[in-house]
């Protein structure tokens, strides 16, 4: 096994307070070999996956494209809830009441199933209770904030009014619901990453898979020169790669945290979120002896706004609120939203069986990317599991969520044909100040063209190789990203995260 001492990267330029953790890249060494299970993914689902399937005696390998935590995991801000961003009543509507108590059951089984890895591998990572709020600001929030608190009262999650948050904002109405968490991301996914390597586990980074070839019921792929097989594979890669029912079933979201050191001491002791669209949410976490504010939210969809604007705005509403001495941190990560508010867990629609996945996790992939886990190595070994249904991958629903799956899909419409005719014309590459991108014309030709801090122009095809939307230049993270599927590349044009698996065409200019 080796080890390294690099820093754990994550999928965007901007550093996250997570980062400091990482201890860098330990692997065994590969043959060709037939595992059970080879795992894609080495985030929070991918790793507990493995655990589970290593300690009940499989062998497992996980690859991953980069390294450990690189992925949203790695651009998390660790919130351990036992609500959802699909509320209990909304799921109610989409799937009855049975189908809104599976889903409040399955959240709070992933979240206990993260404390029972802490408890049980004595992890130190910053693990810790705390009360959450969820506050009303308007007549029309306080009308959603009502439905919610029916919702968590109907699943029996308790949930109480109260008079008094710890808020610095003005608020018509306040929930309290106790037995919250939240922890440090990375440090709990290096534990796991370690438990997974004394059961036996073998990990590969900087590893990607692209095209599995299946022969009966054993699935390979080359790594390295080795035909690495295995009986079953699991895609804990977010978003599966490729075309396939999900990129279309699912958006990409972007999200933004800042972590601000605060001039006085009011950071508060409890995580807040409010109900304002697009949404704010607060919490505290030491780093390195220093307590920090996170604060979070400003999301929308991947490509679409100016991601420079969201972290303007996202600090000037901290400024308003907080006393801020400085900003310490700034990142943005990517999430999925699924059209009926439900993940999507199990088989991959027409591809070969045993080939599985977990996708759709919203804003809730600590608890539902950790119940994803288990519900897939059940799936795996072969043992029932009481979620399978309700979150298959092959279900046909949905009551409520029929419209937004058509609207999402109509914008990737619109995205695939307005933006061939959107591009400007008019943008000279001359103009391009350094450190930014854009999609232009140059010598008749479309480009997605990047001028880095030196002046040197790579230039891209601004194709994206999934689904053939045109890609967006991403000034605060220095990524091309599709708005379409929320396919990310490098300016070098190298994928970073998201379905494709292939990279933006490089192309020489004069
Ligand atoms: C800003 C932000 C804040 C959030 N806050 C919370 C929160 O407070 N609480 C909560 O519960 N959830 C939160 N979420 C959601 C949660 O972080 C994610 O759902 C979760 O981290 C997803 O984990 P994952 O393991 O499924 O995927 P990832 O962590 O994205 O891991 C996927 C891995 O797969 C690898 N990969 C991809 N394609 C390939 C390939 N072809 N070959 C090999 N490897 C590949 C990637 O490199 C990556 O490492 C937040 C999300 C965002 C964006």
């Amino acid at each position: 096994m080796r080890t390294t001492k690099e820093e754990t990267k994550r999928d965007g330029l901007l550093e996250s307070p997570w980062q400091q953790a990482g201890n860098g890249v330990s692997s065994g060494v590969l043959t060709d070999q037939v595992y059970d299970c080879l795992i894609v993914g080495a985030g929070i689902t991918g790793l507990t996956a493995g655990l589970i399937l290593q300690q009940a005696g499989k062998r497992v390998i996980i690859a991953d494209l980069r390294t450990v935590g690189f992925g949203t995991t790695g651009g998390t801000s660790a919130h351990i809830n036992n609500f959802a961003d699909t509320t209990y009543a909304e799921a109610e509507s989409a799937f009855g009441e049975k189908g809104a108590q599976l889903f409040a059951d399955a959240i709070q089984e992933g979240a206990a199933l993260i404390k029972t890895n802490v408890d049980r591998l004595g992890i130190d990572c910053d693990y810790e209770y705390k009360t959450g709020y969820i506050y009303a600001e308007t007549d029309q929030e306080v009308k959603q904030l009502d439905d919610i608190y029916q919702g968590m009262l109907k699943v029996g999650i308790p949930a109480v009014y109260n008079e008094e948050a710890p808020i610095p904002v003005p608020f018509k109405k306040v929930l309290e619901i106790t037995g919250q968490a939240q922890f440090h991301p990375i440090k709990y996914l290096m534990a796991l990453r370690d438990a997974f390597f004394k059961a036996g586990g073998m990990l590969s980074e900087n590893t990607l898979i692209d095209k599995l070839e299946s022969e009966g019921n054993i699935h390979s792929v080359l790594i390295n020169d080795k035909r690495i097989s295995a009986k079953r594979v699991i895609y804990a890669t977010h978003m599966p790669p490729g075309i396939n029912v999900f990129s279309f079933r699912c958006a990409p979201y972007r999200s933004y945290v800042l972590a601000v050191k605060l001039k006085d001491d009011k950071y508060p002791d409890a995580v807040v979120y409010d109900l304002q669209e697009p949404y704010h949410y607060v919490r505290t976490h030491v780093i390195n002896g220093e307590p920090l504010l996170l604060v979070g939210g400003n999301d929308h969809k991947t490509g679409h706004d100016d991601p420079a604007k969201a972290f303007s705005d996202l600090e000037e509403y901290t400024r308003k609120f907080y006393n801020v001495s400085s900003v310490k941190y700034r990142w943005s990560s990517q999430y999925y939203v699924p059209a009926d508010g439900f993940p999507y867990i199990g088989q991959i629609p027409f591809m070969a069986d045993g080939i599985l996945t977990a996708t759709g996790f919203n804003g809730n992939g600590m608890m539902l990317g950790t119940i994803s886990a288990k519900i897939l190595a059940d799936q795996a070994i072969g043992v029932a599991n009481r979620y399978s249904e309700i979150f298959s991958t092959s279900r046909i629903k949905p009551i409520d969520g029929f419209t937004e799956f058509v609207k999402e899909n109509a914008d990737v419409a619109y995205h695939l044909v307005a933006d061939r005719f959107g591009i400007p014309e008019t943008d000279s590459l001359e103009r391009l100040v350094p450190g930014t991108g854009k999609v232009l014309e140059y010598d008749g030709k479309k480009l997605a063209v990047y001028r880095d801090e030196q002046g040197n122009i790579q230039a891209l095809s601004p194709v994206c190789t999934h689904a053939g939307c045109i890609v967006n230049f991403n000034t605060s993270e220095k990524t091309w990203d599709c708005p379409c599927h929320g396919g990310r590349y490098n300016t070098d044009g190298s994928v970073i995260t998201g379905p494709p698996t292939k990279a933006l065409q490089q192309i020489q200019i004069n």
